[in-house]
């Protein structure tokens, strides 16, 4: 049994970037989101430590995935409840469902993280966003892992 109980959008900045964090080296990085969406966009290395991870999910991501999987789960105990009182009003034990449980609330995630450059990979002719200091000390192209020193 699956059923989606929502849609997480991860907005995009100015440029059309969207924020990723790497779970191995915790750092921000930014990808186009066409590039995430391309066809032959398979792999993502992350661009600060060079190693590949299966999401990049940022913790924000995480948090308001978990936090919308509580609210329905919640509304469907609550919802299960309600029917049970609908049915037992006529028997000898009553079930009362009490008060419709509060929703946590769901806070947007942000596109932020300040002070991101733009590097462009001719390798794969593609572009992503890093911390200014990996300009400087060198980063790894995300679509295929090949290492630039400084650029
Ligand atoms: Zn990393
Ligand atoms: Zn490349």
């Amino acid at each position: 049994m699956s059923e989606q109980i929502g849609v997480i959008s991860i907005p995009a900045d100015e440029d059309g970037f969207v924020l990723m964090q790497c779970p191995l080296c915790g750092e921000f990085f930014k990808l186009r989101t066409e590039d995430l969406k391309a066809e032959d966009v398979i792999e993502i290395w992350c661009p600060c430590c060079g190693l590949k991870s299966e999401t990049y999910f940022t913790k924000d991501v995480i948090e308001l995935a978990l936090k919308k999987t509580e609210n329905y789960a919640m509304e469907r105990i609550y919802d299960v409840f309600k029917k049970l009182e609908r049915k037992s009003r006529n028997s000898l034990v009553s079930i009362k469902a009490g008060k419709k449980p509060m929703r946590r609330e769901e806070y947007p995630i942000r596109s932020g993280i300040e002070n991101m450059d733009i590097t462009h990979y001719p390798c794969c002719n593609r572009e992503a966003k890093t911390k200014a200091m990996y300009k400087i000390c060198g980063s790894y192209c995300p679509f295929c892992g090949v290492r630039y020193d400084e650029y």
